[in-house]
């Protein structure tokens, strides 16, 4: 599932595309992209209106519009696409010989251009709301990880307030929102933390070099996101170069960078964490 650098890049690459533009009309070409909403329910609250902004929060975008917003849930890999037109978009969507075409769930046909939501597994939502706050799950998030609002006070208070493993408190996301699996392993390994220390544990001198590694993490992988920035008219286009700036997730038994003891692999809730149990205490 993207994390926060992923939507975040998706977000600088998108706006200069569609800020300003017009929705002429909706195609749902599977509908079960806007489930639990019907497709109409969504054409009939986006069409005709002027696409006002691109916004993230955490790991979610959305577009405002004049009046109202529309959700776009990447969940575990839906992506954008890009279409001069409604001409393109119907010569390469969906053909029955999916080597001769692309997936696409839902397009938005603009004044000028056509921006198209494809997840192929079909977890992926496009969703159409009169607010953010009626939306719950924008409604429901903490602080976003790379705002102005997350700063070493407001997460040290933070950290204080829960019990639980500072693991699971990085995945909560009505605390600090924008953090995955992947980069909460990253930040406890560049921390020097255990990931089943309790939250509340930490001492301040702990805390502040954790929300400096959430910080630099982030940053470094937004950077590695944008380099290539994502490219919407490529249907084959995926962030390139991520593993190669990891440096636990995903590496069990293979040497800590740091000090060459194996790396572990746990369970935590359901998700899996990686640690060096040497250097992170
Ligand atoms: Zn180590």
């Amino acid at each position: 599932m993207p994390e926060l650098p992923e939507v975040e890049a998706v977000a600088q690459s998108l706006r200069p595309l569609v800020e300003g533009r017009k929705i002429r009309c909706v195609h749902v070409l599977h509908p079960i992209a806007t489930k639990p909403q019907a497709p109409a329910k969504l054409a009939h609250a986006t069409e005709g209106q002027q696409i006002r902004a691109v916004r993230r929060k955490g790991k979610y975008l959305w577009l405002e519009l004049a009046t109202g917003i529309v959700t776009l849930h990447f969940k575990l890999d839906g992506q954008l696409l890009w279409f001069s037109g409604a001409k393109e978009l119907f010569a390469k969507a969906n053909k029955l010989k999916p080597e001769n075409g692309v997936h696409v769930d839902v397009a938005f046909e603009l004044d000028k251009g056509v921006l198209g939501f494809a997840d192929g597994r079909h977890f992926g939502r496009v969703l159409a709301w009169d607010s953010e706050p009626s939306c719950p799950a924008i409604a429901g998030l903490g602080i976003d990880a790379i705002s102005p609002g997350f700063t070493t006070p407001q997460f040290t208070k933070l950290l204080a307030a829960s019990k639980r493993p500072i693991k699971e408190f990085l995945l909560d996301q009505s605390k600090v929102a924008g953090v995955g699996n992947i980069y909460s392993c990253e930040s406890l390994w560049h921390a020097k933390l255990n990931p089943r220390r309790r939250a509340n544990s930490l001492t301040a001198a702990e805390s502040g070099k954790l929300h400096k590694a959430i910080v630099s993490v982030l940053a470094r992988a937004l950077e590695c996101c944008l380099h290539p920035a994502p490219d919407f008219r490529d249907p084959e286009w995926w962030f390139q170069g991520l593993e190669e700036i990891l440096r636990v997730y995903d590496r069990e038994g293979k040497p800590c960078r740091r000090c060459g003891h194996p790396v572990k692999r746990s369970t935590q809730g359901v998700r899996a964490t990686y640690f060096c149990a040497h250097c992170q205490k």
